[in-house]
């Protein structure tokens, strides 16, 4: 009598399993065309190393001569001709599939050639790549470096740009990472030329001197940066926000004559005027550069827009500040 472990090991199971490639319902035919531009022999090579994938997974004769054949007609539909596919076709049908699952160790034909000539694909890559390997022999026959180019170089190529990359634009600019000093991307900077650099405040932050509101700010502004969003200060902490599309020290030194002369229709004049302030007293920030938008836009009602915000926000009316209430117009957001 059999015991309970004989039993089990008399049962035999019997699986019907093939091994096939199988393709999602989603899938798509995205081979790379035959006119793409690219080198011909990373074209001519997929085909290849495609049906080789094929006859790797497939375990008998009869699902990959079906599943070669649906490949096949895959590239034929992206532009490769019948004599190509046919004649890797034809390759790998004289492969067994026993050698393609063996551990395989790639040769390195390079690899003791340490020279590399990388370069963009284009047009004239195949001419570039027969100059230089008919005046190679002036670099191996150099006394002190020839010995680093005794084998020319092996040819890389990084892909040319293609419409898609000339033809759209990210709407969000790339940061700019680079190191000191060129990283400071924010903040007011003096242009060391003018008369306006002495009243400059060079802050990349502004505080307001009565709710302690932080304000970053926005963009790299100088004496010379046009459409310009500024802060005035006067030295009782009034404040005064205005706009330019000019260069900003243009706008500045209108203040200051402004004041000089006692302007009665300058807010700011009137102010200095009456509190007794001096014009050399008036300092200025710039607190954002509107830039051009990459999608256009009417820059300047933008400007308008970013006046009338900070007017609003840092609250420099009359009287707690230097500002018109005209100047608070909100038909730009209209
Ligand atoms: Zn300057
Ligand atoms: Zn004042």
């Amino acid at each position: 009598m059999r015991t309970t472990e004989q039993a089990a090991l008399c049962i035999t199971y019997t699986f019907n399993c093939t091994d096939e490639i199988y393709c999602k319902e989603t899938d798509r035919n995205s081979f790379l065309h035959y006119q793409s531009f690219l080198p011909p022999s990373l074209k001519r090579s997929l085909p290849y190393s495609q049906l080789l994938r094929v006859r790797r997974i497939c375990d008998n004769d009869v699902a990959f001569e079906r599943q070669a054949g649906e490949l096949c007609q895959r590239f034929r539909d992206r532009g490769y001709t019948d004599t190509l596919v046919g004649y890797y076709l034809l390759q790998v049908r004289n492969i067994q599939r026993v050698d393609l699952l063996t551990h395989w160790t790639r040769q390195n034909d390079f690899s003791n050639n340490p020279v590399t000539l990388v370069s963009t694909y284009g047009h004239i890559s195949n001419n570039l790549k027969s100059i230089v390997h008919r005046h190679w022999h002036i670099l191996r026959s150099d006394p002190s470096i020839g010995n680093v180019f005794q084998e020319p170089p092996r040819s890389c190529y990084k892909r040319a740009p293609s419409l898609r990359d000339k033809l759209v634009r990210s709407h969000f600019p790339v940061p700019i990472q680079s190191s000191f000093p060129f990283n400071i991307t924010q903040g007011n900077f003096k242009c060391l030329n003018c008369a306006a650099c002495n009243f400059m405040i060079t802050e990349k932050m502004f505080t307001h001197p009565k709710t302690g509101s932080k304000y970053k700010v926005k963009g790299r502004i100088a004496c010379l940066s046009t459409f310009v969003v500024y802060l005035l200060t006067c030295p009782c902490g009034l404040l005064y926000v205005g706009k330019t599309k000019r260069q900003l020290k243009t706008r500045i030194f209108e203040h200051k004559c402004a004041i000089r002369r006692n302007d009665e229709k300058s807010s700011v004049a009137r102010h200095f005027q009456s509190a007794g302030h001096d014009a050399n007293m008036l300092k200025f920030m710039g607190l954002e550069m509107v830039s051009r938008s990459p999608r256009g836009g009417d820059r300047e009602n933008r400007l308008l827009q970013r006046e009338a915000w900070y007017i609003f926000n840092l609250n420099t009316c009359i009287p707690n500040g230097m500002n018109e209430w005209e100047e608070l117009s909100l038909s730009c957001f209209l």
